[in-house]
């Protein structure tokens, strides 16, 4: 079975093992009939059936390299610029669908960093890590499995390293280390779309300190492997989705698909020595991070497209409904906030282009043009986030609840105040509208998503930084300037210009700086 349809993959999670799940101080029995969680279960189920979709299945699968069946472009290591933009236009594609995060993506960014390094590890240190992570990708593939990376740790203070932390548990770090395993403890927090994973992949959160190696550790664990406490992150709307039912649809819930984060506490879990991929290799974490990052700030730019072309779609909408769609300044906010989306597209599919093959065969994107790309993605999708706000109104903010609109008492007099005025549309309508900008703008995760998922601001410039080689830069200015006065020198800069055809990242060695 390379590919699950969704009712096998909704009768998969159902078949795993109770998990200790919790939400505002109770355990959640069955995750799959959770209402917080619904809009989660259908977002994943949605992306399941759609790879069985005729009109999709070219974008979300591939023939594996490792057993030649036909498998999700999740579960495939990239190892092509095509490979690269398809993964691209699929978050793009899924993001105008579901308006969220795909559960799926970061699984396959957990191979994009481990492959290619757990290679160089073992041509430097004779380990046999590639080999053991090539088996558990083989086995994720023929399962069609949902995988989820497992990045951020809690960090306590930060500007203490991991082993100078109070709390050991800040940063997940091993315990012991056995024959058969390793024993592994602490906390990851904000993992989107793990409580529908099958797989739990860890990985470091930062560079590291030889002093740091109990902490330099990436492995995988299955979901719902014993001693693993999770906790449901809140969303402003989390409590709509108990509202919904009888003649409640949940048009306040903005759109029937979200995703959810979650606070993560490994107590002791015993990891297989077949699945540890880094066991106290300090060294390597650092490239490793920028292996993953340079996939991981790519599928941000194919995301947020998707995100900011449906938000656009959504105030595009409105417009038409209230009668303001021809108004000089409104149409300027419409076409910038589509120019949004097609920045950052174009930045993804751009640095999967110009990237560079790594000997292990992998494709890794151009780091510069990622970290690019999701710098963009921490500021650009704001603007359009303001522009839809500024759209909808005052009244699109504060609008009455479908309760009310249903309502004997109040309902028709909250559907004529909130009746657009224009024929081809009732006042449902444009609550439906109204409150799927809310949903992305203000009562989900989405420009959290936009702002901290795959790394801040800060992160993507420092990376931005390191990947920029800035000798060439002040080459091409001392050559256009004449402050190079030997001509032959300046004749071998304008041609070291002509070879790297208009290319600036450095390099795929490690950057100085992180
Ligand atoms: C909606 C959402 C979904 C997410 N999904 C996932 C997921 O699926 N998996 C996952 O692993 N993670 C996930 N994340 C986490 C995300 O990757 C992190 O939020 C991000 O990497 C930043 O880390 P942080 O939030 O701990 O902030 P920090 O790194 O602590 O940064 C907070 C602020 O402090 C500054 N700062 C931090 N340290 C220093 C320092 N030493 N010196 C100076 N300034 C400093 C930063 O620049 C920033 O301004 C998600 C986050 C969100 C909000």
């Amino acid at each position: 079975m390379a590919i699950m349809t969704k009712e096998q993959f909704q009768d998969s999670i159902r078949a795993r093992e109770p998990m200790n799940v919790w939400f505002l101080g109770e355990k959640i029995e069955d995750l799959t009939t959770f209402p917080v969680l619904s809009a989660s279960f259908n977002a994943v189920s949605k992306v399941y059936e759609l790879h069985n979709h005729p009109d999709w299945e070219d974008l979300l699968t591939v023939e594996s390299d490792l057993n030649g069946e036909k498998v999700s472009i999740y579960n495939a290591p990239l190892h092509s610029p095509e490979d690269a933009n398809r993964k691209t236009r699929a978050a793009r594609a899924l993001a105008e669908v579901i308006g969220c995060c795909t559960h799926r993506c970061t699984g396959s960014e957990a191979f994009a960093g481990l492959g290619p390094c757990t290679y160089d590890m073992d041509q430097d240190l004779g380990t046999d890590y590639f080999k053991r992570f090539t088996n558990f990708i083989d086995y994720v593939q023929k399962n069609d499995l949902s995988c989820t990376v497992t990045v951020t740790d809690v960090k306590g203070l930060r500007t203490l390293p991991p082993h100078k932390q109070p709390n050991r548990d800040n940063y997940i770090h091993i315990d012991e280390i056995r024959e058969d395993g390793i024993i592994i403890s602490g906390f990851k927090c904000n993992q989107t779309g793990i409580l529908f994973a099958h797989e739990i992949i860890i990985i470091p959160t930062t560079n590291m300190k030889p002093e740091d190696e109990d902490f330099a550790l990436a492995c995988a664990i299955p979901a719902d492997a014993p001693n693993i406490t999770y906790v449901l992150g809140r969303t402003p709307q989390d409590k709509r989705f108990f509202e919904v039912g009888g003649d409640i649809e949940g048009i306040d819930l903005g759109k029937k698909y979200a995703d959810h984060q979650a606070l993560v506490y490994f107590d002791k879990v015993f990891v297989p020595k077949e699945r540890v991929f880094m066991c106290g290799e300090t060294k390597y974490v650092g490239r490793m991070l920028s292996y993953f990052t340079a996939v991981h700030r790519l599928t941000a730019g194919g995301c947020k497209a998707g995100g900011c072309s449906a938000l656009c779609g959504a105030a595009s909408l409105i417009t038409e409904m209230v009668g303001v769609q021809k108004a000089g300044h409104i149409r300027t906010k419409l076409t910038e906030m589509a120019m949004t989306a097609e920045t950052v597209y174009a930045l993804s599919l751009a640095s999967g282009v110009e990237g560079f093959k790594h000997p292990s065969g992998y494709w890794i994107p151009n780091p510069l043009l990622s970290h690019t790309c999701k710098y963009t993605c921490t500021k650009m999708p704001f603007e359009a986030v303001r522009y839809a706000r500024d759209i909808i109104a005052g009244f699109g903010e504060t609008a009455p609840s479908e309760i009310d609109m249903r309502s004997e008492a109040v309902g028709k007099l909250c559907q004529d105040a909130f009746n657009p005025g224009n024929p081809d549309y009732d006042a449902f309508d444009r609550l439906r509208a109204v409150r799927f900008v809310e949903h992305m703008v203000r009562g989900s995760n989405w420009t959290a998503m936009a702002l901290h998922g795959g790394g801040n601001q800060e992160a993507s410039t420092v990376m931005a930084r390191a990947y920029t080689d800035w000798k060439h830069l002040q080459d091409i200015a001392r050559a256009a300037t004449g402050i190079v006065k030997d001509e032959e020198k300046c004749e071998e800069i304008i041609s070291d210009i002509g070879k790297r055809e208009g290319r600036i990242c450095t390099t795929l060695d490690l950057p100085k700086e992180q």
